[in-house]
């Protein structure tokens, strides 16, 4: 009998754990992603067929982030987005051919040309803005509904400092100016492959105006009246309990 491994098993952005949030223990199987030294730990796709050990069931990943510590959440992303990076690489984007896992590297290798793809993460600022240390200005996604409040934040363009996208961002989506443009720090957001690099910048100046596509209402608010903000867990959460309660990031 081979020895078993922890395995993060995943189905359509969910994993699989037990009633105690634990991965199960599983054989290795053929083209499995091993973590770390050896095959302790190792990550794939629920196969088709695949029994479900007895007592585990799928659970949200978004779920998991409230229960789990954060560097039991860390793995279980770094897991998620090398899975999603390997399915969507199974061919060369130089030439076409189907690629080959690298026996060593997170890495997928292409026979034919030599090409090798390495897994890619999206950096994506979020800003806290501050008005007088005593407003927080917070603005609702219109692409989510709900009463939920939460943070200017986009993707980094090419070519873009990590300060040149936040006040683009800001100025973009609700017309303001900023100053005092500062980082904070950051968090791997596996939906899908992100990093979130968080900043703080004071107001300078502008009316605020909404891109309705992206935002559909934005507002500053007393840091002692805020609105409904998003779960513990994300980085906007830490974020705005860092500024107006001077909690730790
Ligand atoms: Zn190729």
């Amino acid at each position: 009998m081979s020895e078993l491994s922890l395995a993060y098993i995943f189905h359509e952005q969910q994993l699989l754990v037990d009633d105690q949030m634990q991965l199960p223990q599983v054989e290795k199987l053929e083209g499995d992603l091993s973590f770390q030294s050896g095959d302790q730990i190792i990550a794939r796709d629920l196969k088709q067929g695949e029994l479900i050990p007895e007592g585990f069931k799928f659970v949200p990943i978004r779920q998991l982030i409230a229960q789990w510590s954060a560097t039991q959440f860390e793995q279980a992303s770094r897991a998620m987005q090398l899975l999603e990076w390997r399915r969507n690489h199974r061919f060369c984007s130089h030439c076409g051919e189907q690629t080959e896992i690298h026996p060593t590297e997170y890495c997928m290798v292409c026979q034919a040309c030599g090409y090798q793809q390495y897994p890619r993460i999206n950096p994506c600022i979020i800003t806290i803005i501050t008005k007088d240390d005593q407003e927080v200005l917070l603005a609702q996604s219109a692409k989510h509904q709900g009463d939920m409040y939460s943070l200017i934040a986009g993707f980094v363009e090419v070519g873009e400092t990590l300060e040149q996208a936040v006040a683009r961002e800001a100025f973009e989506e609700v017309g303001v100016q900023l100053k005092n443009i500062r980082y904070l720090g950051s968090q791997p957001w596996p939906f899908p492959s992100n990093l979130m690099l968080a900043f703080h910048a004071e107001y300078a100046g502008g009316e605020i105006q909404l891109q309705e596509e992206e935002i559909r209402s934005a507002q500053f608010f007393a840091y002692d009246q805020l609105p409904e903000i998003p779960n513990v867990g994300s980085i906007a959460y830490k974020m705005i309990m860092h500024i107006t309660q001077e909690k730790a990031l």
